[in-house]
């Protein structure tokens, strides 16, 4: 009771991304390649909600997730919040948002379409978002995010 503040250490200047799925960690590390800006970060797994369930919490020191970035982390975590922190206070707070297009993100599963060999960016619309369908503007094939590589 009272302590879930504190199961993950606060930081000074940075982001916090709050309300991620539980799985969904280490995929938007691996995903937005954070690990590799050589800032500290600090990752919470499995960390448990007031419901009952559990989530995934990522802390990244001297970052600030970008309007881009959050429409991305829509695609691993829908309901996820970025805390922007300055001198250790949440000077921003915001809501992922799904896009209506992810353009240049993902590849497109089917190997038969022509963004794989003309060179052009991949361009997805959102055409279901409960259950995250995105639809190919090439081949126009859907496709649920279990199909794309870049989502596991
Ligand atoms: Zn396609």
């Amino acid at each position: 009771m009272g302590n879930h503040k504190l199961q993950v250490e606060a930081i000074q200047n940075g982001s916090v991304i709050d309300h991620i799925p539980a799985q969904q960690g280490l995929k938007i590390l691996k995903f937005f390649k954070l690990a590799q800006a050589n800032e500290k970060i600090t990752v919470g797994l499995n960390l448990n909600k007031k419901n009952g369930l559990r989530k995934d919490l990522i802390k990244v020191e001297n970052t600030f997730i970008s309007d881009e970035q959050a429409n991305q982390l829509a695609l691993f975590a829908p309901d996820a919040t970025i805390n922007q922190i300055k001198n250790f206070k949440v000077v921003n707070k915001f809501k992922v948002q799904l896009p209506d297009a992810f353009v240049g993100v993902l590849a497109c599963p089917n190997s038969n379409c022509i963004s794989h060999n003309e060179p052009v960016n991949t361009q997805f619309y959102v055409n279901n978002r409960n259950e995250l369908k995105l639809k190919c503007h090439y081949c126009e094939k859907s496709f649920v995010r279990s199909f794309f590589n870049e989502l596991d």
